[in-house]
């Protein structure tokens, strides 16, 4: 589940053996030969194997000294599932297959030939499990039901291996309560192959002990590595591996053109306006004030354009510190050379970080992938298609300016035809500064 901190439970089967194998197994081994001692207890990996192995499976298995009962088919891909893993398939032959029941033994009279036994199983309830019957009974045949027909007691509300057999005949009695010689014989029929096993008593420690050293004599085959697709999916992919960025949404591209082409028209209005009405008219509020201010604004609002469309939006890039590690759904997919991953969601880890599977990098509480950019960003606010930028804690400062420069520039405007209203005009400038130079050449020539 964790290892050193790591949660593991997002990772995948291979992820989690290879763990297991190099941070628990070899590390031991490693200790042991160190200290040149031996060690009662021994940790030991399974061999697992690929699907195309099944033919080396087979033949290891018949070299068994136990024997097998059939193949377990392991999900590889798939992280920790608690409890039942229902990806996970066992297979046996049909001979082998067993089923487990709870036997209820029903009995009639003295005769131990009446004798019929319903087959339970558990259904688990909203708190507890309930035993339930199947419907079916066992059938009369093989040697274990000789002895349960003996000794229906010792089998009676025990557990107990029933194997199905097609060439079996099954008596169905026509009352599910008491015993009665009523009802019809059908085909095939579980027969029943032993009794389960319960655990006993809790063993105490000289039996440990005596079980230890009797295991420390038997000595394991060396620890062989046969997990080619653990090296595969574990083999560093590096930065410059990993799939490109999912193309950006045009809004991206022109949203700034019209941001450009708004606010320069703007700025024009807003500066043109006051600047044209000094000329024709004079007052000192609109030279001294409203003209300063408006260049002042006008020039903040060109520098807060530009970064907000050039600037800091805490877009995350991919470095070693965040690209690392890969969660192995995300490894699967770029090794399988697929960059799209719309269909795989966003990977959670621990203090509320998550993996993007768009970037393919994690990012802390509170960043977002913005589809437009197409970028994980921090600090995520909203995605501005009048700038076509995002709009985060880095440029919110700049965005509020640009927002509170409008309002300068419309008030400007207001104010100026305000002012024009009432100001005094000027003598036309041309006029006056001709008529002083024409004076004096008048005088002249008069
Ligand atoms: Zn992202
Ligand atoms: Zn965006």
């Amino acid at each position: 589940m964790c290892m050193c901190g790591e949660d593991l439970t997002h990772r995948t089967l291979l992820y989690r053996l290879q763990k297991a194998l190099s941070d628990v197994i070899l590390p031991k081994e490693q200790l042991l030969a160190l200290r040149e001692s031996s060690d009662n207890v021994q940790l030991m990996l399974k061999d697992f194997f690929e699907l195309w192995q099944l033919g080396d499976v087979t033949a290891i298995a018949a070299e068994l000294p136990h024997g097998t009962d059939g193949l377990v088919f392991t999900p590889v891909m798939v992280p920790y599932a608690p409890g039942t893993c229902p990806a996970l398939l066992k297979w046996k032959p049909a001979e082998m297959n067993t089923v487990d029941f709870k036997l209820q033994v029903i009995q009639g009279g003295d005769m131990k030939k009446n004798i019929h036994v319903k087959l339970l199983v558990g259904f688990k309830g909203k708190e507890t499990w309930q035993v339930k019957h199947t419907g079916h009974w066992l059938a009369k045949m093989g040697d274990m039901f000789k002895k349960l027909r003996e000794d229906p007691t010792a089998f009676d509300g025990k557990i107990a291996e029933c194997k199905w057999h097609a060439s079996a005949k099954t008596f169905t009695p026509s009352d599910q309560l008491k015993f009665t010689v009523n009802g019809s014989w059908e085909d095939g029929g579980w027969v029943l192959q032993r009794l389960r096993e319960l655990p006993g008593p809790v063993p105490d420690v000289a039996e440990v002990r005596e079980m230890l050293s009797r295991l420390s004599c038997f000595s394991p085959p060396p620890l062989r590595r046969s997990y080619d697709l653990v090296d595969e999916l574990q083999q560093d992919i590096e930065l410059r591996d990993l799939p490109a960025f999912p193309a950006k949404g045009s809004n991206y591209y022109w949203g700034p053109w019209l941001a450009l082409a708004v606010v320069s028209a703007f700025i024009l209005e807003a500066v043109g306006i006051p600047t044209l009405a000094s000329q024709s008219y004079k007052s000192d509020v609109l030279e001294l004030v409203i003209l300063p201010v408006v260049w002042i604004a006008a020039f903040t609002a060109v520098v807060v354009l530009v970064s907000i469309v050039f600037g800091e939006t805490g877009e995350i890039r991919r470095s070693d510190a965040v690209c690392y590690p890969i969660p192995d759904r995300a490894r699967a997919l770029i090794l399988l050379g697929r960059g799209k991953s719309d269909d795989l969601p966003n990977i959670g880890g621990l203090n509320g970080e998550s993996y993007c599977t768009r970037c393919f990098l994690w990012r802390s509480e509170g960043a977002h992938h913005c589809s437009t950019c197409q970028r994980c960003v921090t600090g995520f606010d909203h995605h501005c298609s009048f700038f076509g930028r995002c709009i985060t804690r880095h440029n919110m400062c700049s965005f509020r300016t640009i927002i509170a420069l409008f309002f300068v520039g419309a008030a400007a405007q207001i104010l100026t035809l305000l002012i024009i209203n009432t100001a005094p005009a000027r003598t036309p400038a041309p006029y006056a500064a001709s008529s002083l130079m024409m004076e004096p050449v008048g005088r002249y020539y008069n």
